[in-house]
């Protein structure tokens, strides 16, 4: 089985007023293969993060199925929980937790016991462990970029789903994010992105699909995309 299924996924807004809401996944179908590094590469507003927030289960979906390391959302929906961990575009650490309560507090709400965490070595992994005990406020942007990568790896899932990892960044924050990807991939953790810079599914994926208007219009190997183009 894949690392994730998606079928026949739709997805409509409510309308605001009267009239027929957003449809902002208008019936996309794709699987990720695992071991990969998946690109998801479209402008704003295709669609990229209602498909994230979906397989989150953030947000409802209107009609289709996905699985989860061959867990169905819908019928079992803590083991596709427990198989996938996101990463959101940005989020506010209370200002007086320190990154190893952040770990802590995350384990505790995924029912880690106390005795399988490894808070330490996550915050290593992201290179962040001299930092273990310092409060958020703190960190830089980029340090808080690391630690909510090592917040979503808490219950060690073999998926991790990044939505626009790099965006807003600089150049070189941009290359350290691209490299603690690589390896965690290479760790054997099957990584989802979205982005909308091509450069970046270009540089970190092995395989791409594009996504505009809601409809899924790519889906290959970066390479063979490439050679297309
Ligand atoms: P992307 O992440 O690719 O920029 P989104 O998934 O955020 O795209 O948005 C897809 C479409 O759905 C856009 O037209 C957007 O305006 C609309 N949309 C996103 N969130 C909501 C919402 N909560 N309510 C209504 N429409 C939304
Ligand atoms: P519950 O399903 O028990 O209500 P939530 O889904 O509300 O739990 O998640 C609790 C916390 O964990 C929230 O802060 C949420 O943002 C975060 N969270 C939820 N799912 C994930 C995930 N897969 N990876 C990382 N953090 C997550």
């Amino acid at each position: 089985t894949p690392a994730i299924r998606i079928r026949d996924l739709v997805k409509r807004y409510a309308p605001a007023g009267s009239g027929e809401g957003k449809l902002a996944l208008g019936g996309v179908s794709f699987d990720v293969p695992r071991g990969q590094v998946f690109g998801l590469l479209g402008p704003n507003g295709a669609g990229k993060s209602t498909l994230i927030n979906t397989l989150a289960g953030m947000v409802m979906k209107t009609s289709g199925t996905i699985e989860i390391w061959g867990h169905d959302i819908d019928r079992d929906r803590r083991d596709a929980k427990a198989s996938i961990g996101i990463v959101p575009q940005e989020v506010v650490f209370d200002p007086f937790f320190t990154p190893i309560e952040v770990l802590e507090i995350q384990a505790g709400l995924y029912g880690v016991p106390k005795a399988q965490r490894r808070s330490m070595e996550l915050l290593k992994a992201v290179h962040l462990d001299d930092k273990a005990h310092a409060y958020a406020r703190s960190l830089s942007g980029g340090m808080r970029r690391r630690l909510l990568i090592a917040k979503a790896m808490v219950h060690r899932p073999p998926v991790l789903v990044l939505d626009e990892p790099t965006a807003g960044v600089d150049v070189e924050l941009r290359r350290q994010l691209w490299e603690l990807v690589r390896e965690l991939n290479d760790e054997g953790v099957t990584v989802v992105l979205t982005t909308h810079y091509l450069e970046e599914a270009e540089q970190l994926c092995d395989r791409i699909a594009i996504i505009n208007h809601g409809q899924l219009i790519a889906n290959k190997p970066t390479r063979e995309l490439l050679d297309m183009a």
